[in-house]
């Protein structure tokens, strides 16, 4: 089976990312949102990056033209039937990515994969709600996906090996390249790095270092590009810690436990770079 239609549920920061490598490795594709604004608003932010790959000599101002042409924005699902690939990267609400799983599921051809983007829902558990569950599998991107060499899968209980063997096709030929994880909270890359952020945060609760020089040990003794407490404000400390939740409750472990000042500095509504304030301050 090759894949040359995918449709992308979803617009918005993740799935827009999604369209855009998808269009420039030379795939059909249809992109999906609730309203018009929404389709219009990852159009433009597509249009955007490409044209910044252009202006950064990445990308011939042809090439640019052929892969915005190859996306197609809509509202309607019926898009869909054609797909042999379905993304799905709406917002982060279970009930939501059951309804939206329910509805690709009565419109894809029989023999498409669909797969979500989700970072944190069980796999296993949406995957139950499609008609061919073997035929499902995560496919988490990383922010930004043009950027991001990453595309992490996630088995599902039900995955089948040809369904992992078309993911593992399909992420080398966008470009990207792939690692493969068993469906557990986190799967494997947010397991290992959520938690050490929050490790950090103890560290500068229990008052062992400054913010500052946590981030340069991080940075210059093991050779991380960003400091945990500065990726801590990129990432949102809200984010941060419905995910440590989601750890702490479904492992129903005491070592997930998210750190004190993170509750304190969510509940002070400071969520990092996007209120202007996290561990550090940004005009
Ligand atoms: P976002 O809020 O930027 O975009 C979500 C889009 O989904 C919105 O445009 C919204 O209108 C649309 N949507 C909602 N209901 C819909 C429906 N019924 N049909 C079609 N579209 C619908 O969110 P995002 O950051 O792009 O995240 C999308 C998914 O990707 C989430 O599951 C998230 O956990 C995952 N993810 C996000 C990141 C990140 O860094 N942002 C990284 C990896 C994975």
């Amino acid at each position: 089976m090759n894949i040359n239609r995918i449709g992308i549920i979803g617009a918005g920061t993740m799935g827009n990312g999604i369209a855009q490598v998808c269009a420039m490795a030379g795939l059909h594709v249809s992109m999906i949102d609730v309203s018009q604004a929404a389709v219009d608003r990852g159009t433009a932010a597509l249009t955007a990056s490409l044209e910044r790959l252009v202006k950064k000599g990445k990308l011939s101002a042809t090439d640019m033209q052929a892969a915005a042409a190859r996306v197609s924005g809509t509202t309607s699902y019926d898009a869909l039937a054609t797909a042999d690939l379905v993304v799905e990267a709406a917002t982060e609400n279970l009930d939501l990515k059951l309804r939206i799983l329910q509805q690709i599921g009565e419109t894809v051809p029989a023999n498409a994969i669909i797969a979500s983007n989700t970072s944190s829902i069980s796999i296993t558990q949406l995957a139950a709600v499609v008609p061919h569950p073997e035929r499902f599998i995560g496919t988490h991107f990383f922010n930004p996906v043009p950027l991001m060499e990453l595309l992490e899968l996630i088995r599902g209980l039900q995955t089948s090996n040809e369904t992992h063997a078309l993911a593992l096709g399909f992420a080398k030929a966008i470009g990207k390249t792939p690692i493969t994880a068993k469906n557990s909270p986190g799967f494997a890359v947010n397991r290992i790095l959520v938690p050490m952020i929050n490790e950090a945060i103890f560290v500068l609760q229990e008052g062992l270092s400054t913010a500052k020089d946590i981030d340069l040990g991080m940075k210059l003794g093991c050779n991380h590009p960003i400091g945990p407490l500065a990726l801590a404000d990129l990432i949102g400390l809200d984010t941060l810690l419905s995910v440590m939740t989601v750890f702490y409750e479904g492992f129903n472990d005491p070592k997930y436990r998210p750190a004190p000042l993170l509750k304190e500095m969510v509940a002070a509504g400071r969520f990092g770079r996007k209120t202007g304030s996290g561990f550090y301050t940004y005009s």
